[in-house]
């Protein structure tokens, strides 16, 4: 990612870095609102929509996804590859599902049509939530 960075000719201030440090490797798909409060005990004047900005300037380059699984929140990804995602109810984490689905070959042969991306959500309980639920 911070590789990706320079090659956009972005301006890589402090926050910026910061931001892109917490996200590097990040498997967390975290919100808006959970990068503000990790990068807070390093920057405690940064604002939220300092944070949100640049996560929006990042979205806008490419540089990470934005989900709309969770119906709570937005939820970015560093991850920008073709993958899908599942969503406990339970305890909000998402996690990254790397699944082939059949569906998805037929839906690049829809007449007319053509699709360019595809990304299905999964929906339901965590192994650890199921686990729990039955106690
Ligand atoms: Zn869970
Ligand atoms: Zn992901």
């Amino acid at each position: 990612m911070i590789k990706n960075y320079q090659a956009l000719g972005l301006k890589l201030t402090p926050q910026r870095l910061a931001v892109l440090n917490y996200l590097e490797g990040n498997k967390s798909h975290p919100s808006a609102e959970a990068v503000f409060q990790a990068l807070k005990k390093k920057f405690p004047t940064i604002s939220f929509a300092t944070v949100y900005n640049i996560l929006e300037t990042f979205k806008a380059k490419g540089l990470i996804q934005e989900l709309n699984i969770d119906p709570t929140r937005k939820r970015f990804d560093p991850d920008t590859s073709f993958h899908h995602h599942f969503y406990c109810f339970s305890c909000n984490q998402l996690f990254d599902v790397d699944l082939a689905i059949p569906l998805l070959k037929e839906a690049r042969s829809l007449e007319g049509f053509e699709v360019q991306k595809t990304q299905v959500n999964f929906y339901g309980l965590c192994p650890k939530c199921r686990v729990n639920k039955r106690k």
